[in-house]
């Protein structure tokens, strides 16, 4: 259902009125975590400045040490549209657990599939039964093919709303967190209809290096970003390494919206 050869044309998910696909940018940004009503809403307003459609952030942190902040669960979804309601933004955020599922859709626009839970087949057949649109992140050490096969699993079930998130993989690299695999790009646009953001953030883990890698994976083809925004990522509870600070993200923003238009 997902490839090419079921159906040549790209494919543009419609996310409550803003098109992903088919030429249209996607910006998907806000902090790592949902930390408190001031810092999301400080980040929201700073994104929707720069014409972000999306406001991202987790309330479910699927983080590597069980001692790190974990997420601020529904008291966050609820902060996340509240905010995003009041800036004119969608909101799309992370489900880690199938019991969350219900839940979660009555404050997201959008599901996030997490790198970690890209293989949980059991989640991904849920969201396949609903028809929320889905951010199906590429797993940690997923090839290109298991992670179109992750998207045919949500497709079988029923729910083509699907948008791919390439956030880099793990190589032999020490110096980036990860390695953004930008081929990605290309590569799935030649074997899947559906379209496809980067996430410089964590495919990086280097504020320093986003602006570079965004400009690239729009030049690449990409149909979007997914940039982490921090009001103040020194103090941020998680991802402050790899987070950008407002002015930074105007930046960015300008320099794609000129390489998207020679696209
Ligand atoms: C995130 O988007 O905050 C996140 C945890 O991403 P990933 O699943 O790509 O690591
Ligand atoms: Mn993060």
């Amino acid at each position: 259902l997902v490839s090419r050869d079921f159906k040549k044309e790209d494919s543009i998910i419609d996310v409550n009125g803003v098109k992903i696909g088919g030429g249209h940018l996607a910006i998907m940004s806000g902090p790592c975590a949902v930390e408190s009503k001031e810092q999301l809403l400080e980040a929201a307003k700073a994104v929707k400045a720069c014409g972000a459609q999306f406001l991202r952030g987790g309330a479910f942190k699927p983080r590597t040490s069980p001692y790190d902040f974990q997420g601020l669960a529904e008291e966050g979804l609820k902060m996340l549209r509240e905010v995003a309601d009041e800036v004119g933004l969608n909101v799309v955020t992370e489900i880690v657990n199938i019991n969350d599922l219900d839940m979660i859709c009555k404050y997201a626009d959008m599901l996030q599939i997490g790198a970690r839970n890209m293989q949980n087949f059991q989640l991904l057949k849920e969201v396949g039964h609903t028809n929320k649109p889905v951010l199906l992140k590429r797993g940690l050490s997923a090839t290109i093919s298991e992670w179109l096969n992750a998207a045919e699993y949500i497709a079988s079930g029923g729910n083509y709303n699907i948008v791919l998130c390439e956030r880099g993989i793990r190589t032999y690299e020490t110096f980036t967190r990860n390695t953004l695999d930008l081929s990605a790009v290309a590569a799935v646009k030649e074997l899947s209809h559906l379209p496809i953001i980067v996430d410089p953030s964590h495919g990086t883990g280097r504020w320093q290096m986003v602006r570079p890698m965004a400009r690239a994976a729009i030049a690449a083809g990409a149909d979007g970003l997914m940039i982490e925004v921090h009001p103040h990522p020194e103090v941020a509870l998680s991802d402050g390494d790899q987070s950008l600070k407002p002015d930074n993200f105007a930046v960015v923003m300008q320099e794609v919206r000129q390489i998207a238009q020679m696209m």
